[in-house]
């Protein structure tokens, strides 16, 4: 296959790289874009799952409520011309403990290692949206004018004087003058040559602590309350280390109800199918600890690993937006955000979409200025 040139590139077309890649689209129509994507299909873990309970986004749980939660979608409305958030409901976290569900004040002296990813779950009110977010994933599609290419896995970014030359599946080469990379900083990392990523955030890489995510959806034949708070559930105190929450949708009219569950488990432990088979364990004792008829009336139930969990705010990437050794190289994730998931991933597409117009201004200038 022949090297691709394009202005701008975009690894990876989940929600962040279609919303990033659409705004640029829009404010750049000169430029041109696109977008690479490893697997088969749209959306990443924004794609539509499919439920006995109808069609859901596989990667929203839950969308904790907050100024900047607000900002982050008012953001994804401008680019998606959809009117996505519907309400904000006050939903106290809860939890479980000497017979009853009361509410949820904190975990005291012990708090889990995971906290700062569990933490962006414990605020106090919640978002409901007007429309899922696989639909959002679909109408940016629809509007995409730039190709999307599928099956096209990044698998290494040289960068060079003035732009980049992107190898996919390792076989061909796009060159670019922008990149824009949806990424976690430790796989954007491992795509560089050791050169580009300078030695503290390479030692900061190698110490830091990630997590695979255990997720444990139930559909119940009956149900089981009205509560759509969050739940956070733990037992004995050995357990308090490791804390598993979720919440229960309303319930339809035939009785059918699903709650999602999760917790974290320390990678690479994750690897070993035992500490997962322990959490899962874990997820249920502790369910059934609260709502005991729960597990004798499950319906279906879906098991979800999702590994890579975990800030990388300590990196103190400088600039905030773009790669400390190269100005081109766009950074749209979540990971090195103020919060993390989905809000922190949406808040970071507009920032580098307001850095992108910035330094595309600067270049057109230098481009003119030798004709003044
Ligand atoms: C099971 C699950 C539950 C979640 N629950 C919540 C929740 O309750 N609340 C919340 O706020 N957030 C949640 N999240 C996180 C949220 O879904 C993401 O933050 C959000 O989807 C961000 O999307 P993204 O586009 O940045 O990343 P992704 O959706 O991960 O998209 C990245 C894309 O890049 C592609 N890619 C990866 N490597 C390469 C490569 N080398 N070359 C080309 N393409 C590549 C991937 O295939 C993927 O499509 C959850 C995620 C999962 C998976």
């Amino acid at each position: 296959m022949k090297n691709i040139k394009v202005d701008y590139l975009v690894i990876g077309a989940g929600l962040t790289g279609l919303a990033t890649a659409r705004a640029l689209e829009v404010s750049h129509p000169h430029l041109k874009g696109l977008i690479v994507e490893s697997s088969s299909f749209i959306g990443g873990a924004s794609k539509a799952q499919e439920t006995l309970m109808g069609n859901s986004t596989l990667g929203l749980r839950q969308l904790p409520g907050s100024e900047l939660a607000i900002k982050a979608l008012k953001f994804l409305e401008r680019v998606s011309e959809l009117e996505i958030v519907e309400s904000q409901s006050h939903l106290e976290p809860l939890t479980f403990s000497e017979g009853s569900i009361k509410p949820f004040v904190g975990f005291g002296d012990v708090s889990p290692e995971f906290y700062s990813e569990l933490s962006y779950f414990l605020k106090p009110t919640v978002i409901d949206l007007k429309i899922p977010l696989f639909e959002v994933c679909k109408k940016l599609t629809q509007d995409l004018k730039l190709e999307i290419k599928l099956k096209s896995e990044v698998t290494q970014v040289e960068i060079l004087e003035g732009g980049f030359a992107v190898t996919v599946n390792g076989q061909y080469r796009i060159d670019c003058s922008q990149l824009v990379s949806t990424l976690p900083i430790k796989k954007l990392a491992r795509l560089l040559p050791s050169a580009a990523v300078p030695q503290k955030i390479a030692q900061k890489l190698s110490k830091l602590s990630s997590w695979s995510a255990v997720h444990l959806d139930l559909i119940t034949k009956t149900k089981t309350t009205d509560l759509e708070n969050l739940h956070v559930l733990f037992g004995s105190s050995s357990e308090l280390v490791s804390p598993i929450w979720g919440r229960f949708q309303k319930a339809t009219e035939s009785g059918l109800q699903l709650s999602q569950w999760m917790t974290f488990v320390k990678e690479p432990e994750a690897e070993n199918p035992e500490s997962l088979s322990h959490a899962l364990k874990l997820i249920k004792r502790q369910i059934k600890r609260a709502y005991p008829e729960l597990l004798a009336q499950i319906e279906r139930e879906k098991i979800i690993i999702f590994e890579g969990y975990g800030q990388e705010t300590d990196l103190k990437i400088p600039s905030a937006y773009s790669w400390p050794k190269s100005d081109a190289l766009f950074l749209a994730t979540g990971t090195i955000a103020s919060e993390s998931n989905l809000v922190g991933s949406l808040l970071q597409a507009e920032l580098i979409t307001a850095a992108f117009d910035k330094m595309s201004l600067i270049s057109k200038r230098i481009e003119i200025s030798p004709a003044l």
